[in-house]
């Protein structure tokens, strides 16, 4: 057996795992990752990167569709999805050099090889094979994989979103299980590249954990884009052949059977904190997340949780900030408290949705309805908006603000085309407390979607421009 020490080790080197290796070498610790697979994780090989090259085909595609409206003569002439997924591989071969250079540059050991927690007389370590790797600290990274119901198995044509990205066709006719997220992208992707699409959620609407408003408008606009949704229902099981799937579908005791080229099972990822040893360090779990105080410390001594096995939205960039968050924590640094309400949520489906902090009903159960002030724009009267979707069967869109009567703006929702690059300014606005009053002076660029945002502002404020 080898020992190898260091003042950091890092289980996991996705987002949470290589942001917190990188930021405490650059705050001057030695520092190893101990990665199975390869840097960059989920998000760069299976999960936001690919998802958002797949969604971009599509609009492409739908942009060569509306671009006779513009005065463009173009035809589809069709989609080629494996070329389409050779491009995603170069261009995640190119991104995973990249921040492989950039750990080496900053003198940062990786390790391949999978790891289990050990206990170094008193120290925390990560075994691989026969070597230890003995840190000051240890930080576990190690995210979260796909999960499915009962009487639904993966293999075959029952696919996660792992399998989904690997397929070099468009499905004809696709079952999504699962109005989330990952469900919502996927569907949307695969409806514009020519699919039928039905989505199977147990909830009442799609995106449960968006505004209201967001929600109901992004399942007008699926409908209305031909995808079939079927709400309130349970997918009771899911039978292969090689040739197709079969899914049973429950509705109020009512069982029905979708025929489909596929299933993509879409219900959650669980945290990947199984065969850790969790145990040999005193590491406690709930749910099966990792325990941890509000700086990240688990239960164990020296040991730190990051990204998508603590509890909160599962989101790279929260993996990012909370691994910058523990080695600035570790040098002893006082970095700004986390709060899982300011990170920015966008859903890049078509219509997009973009959110930050409270939604209009967890902002009432909050602050009681008396003070909480609601200003929404559409979209339909905005000139950029109007020349980016033209030709869209979808509508346009609205930007919402919530803000306290008198006080400060505290949460922003916005629906579609695009909107995701707008959603900063509301994350400034919620974050530094923003009155509307002080952004309201502040003119936004014509033509630019973001005026929508500035015309809700100067609502709140008492001095709406355009809006009655
Ligand atoms: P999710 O929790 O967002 O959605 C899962 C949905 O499945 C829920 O609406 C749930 O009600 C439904 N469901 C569960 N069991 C069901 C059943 N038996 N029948 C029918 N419906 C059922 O999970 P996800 O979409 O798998 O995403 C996983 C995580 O990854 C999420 O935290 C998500 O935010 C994150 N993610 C984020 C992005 C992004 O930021 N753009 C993209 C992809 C994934």
């Amino acid at each position: 057996m080898t020992d190898h020490t260091f003042d950091l080790v890092v289980l996991g080197g996705g987002s949470g795992g290589y942001a917190a290796a990188l930021r405490a070498a650059e705050l001057g610790s030695s520092v190893a990752i101990i990665e199975a697979d390869l840097l960059g994780g989920t998000c760069l090989h299976r999960g936001c990167v690919p998802t958002k090259a797949l969604l971009h085909t599509a609009e492409v595609a739908e942009t060569v569709r509306r671009a006779g409206t513009v005065g463009v003569e173009a035809t589809l002439g069709g989609i080629d999805a494996a070329a389409a997924r050779a491009w995603r591989t170069k261009l995640i071969d190119g991104k995973h050099r990249g921040l492989s250079s950039l750990v080496a540059a900053r003198g940062i050991t990786v390790v391949t090889g999978r790891g289990v927690l050990a206990d170094a007389d008193g120290r925390p370590a990560v075994a691989v094979g026969e070597d230890r790797w003995i840190g000051t600290d240890v930080v576990l990274a190690t995210g979260a994989v796909p999960r499915t119901v009962p009487g639904v198995e993966f293999g075959g044509r029952i696919l996660d979103s792992t399998a989904a990205l690997a397929l070099d066709e468009t499905p004809g006719r696709v079952v999504v299980l699962g109005g989330g997220v990952i469900g919502v992208e996927f569907a949307s992707a695969w409806r514009t590249l020519g699919a039928e699409v039905t989505i199977v959620e147990a909830l009442d609407g799609l995106i449960q954990n968006e505004d209201p408003s967001s929600s109901a408008a992004l399942e007008k606009a699926l409908r209305r884009r031909g995808i079939a949704l079927e709400l309130g229902a349970r997918v009771a099981g899911a039978t292969e052949n090689g040739e197709g799937v079969t899914v049973s579908i429950e509705r109020e005791e009512v069982t029905s059977h979708i025929e489909a080229d596929y299933l993509l099972v879409a219900v959650g990822r669980s945290p990947a904190t199984g065969e850790l040893g969790l145990d040999t360090l005193g590491i406690d779990t709930q749910r099966g997340f990792v325990a941890t105080d509000d700086t990240l410390r688990t239960t164990g001594a020296h040991v730190w949780a990051v990204g998508d096995i603590v509890a909160g939205p599962q989101l790279a960039h929260r993996g990012f900030r909370h691994g910058a968050f523990v080695a600035e924590t570790i040098a002893g640094l006082s970095p700004s408290p986390l709060d899982d309400a300011l990170f920015p949520r966008v859903t890049y489906s078509t219509p997009e949705i973009a959110s930050v902090g409270l939604t209009e009903p967890q902002a009432i159960a909050a602050h009681g309805s008396g003070r909480v002030v609601v200003q929404e724009v559409p979209l339909s009267s905005n000139a950029k908006t109007e020349i980016v979707s033209a030709g869209s069967t979808a509508r346009s869109g609205f930007v919402k603000v919530v803000a306290l009567d008198g006080g400060p703006v505290i949460g922003v929702h916005l629906v579609g085309e695009r909107v995701g690059e707008l959603i900063t300014e509301g994350q400034l606005a919620v974050a530094w407390e923003a009155h509307p009053a002080d952004i309201a002076p502040l003119v936004h660029a014509h033509p630019s979607q973001s005026e929508a945002l500035g015309e809700a502002f100067l609502a709140l404020a008492g001095s709406p421009l355009h809006t009655m």
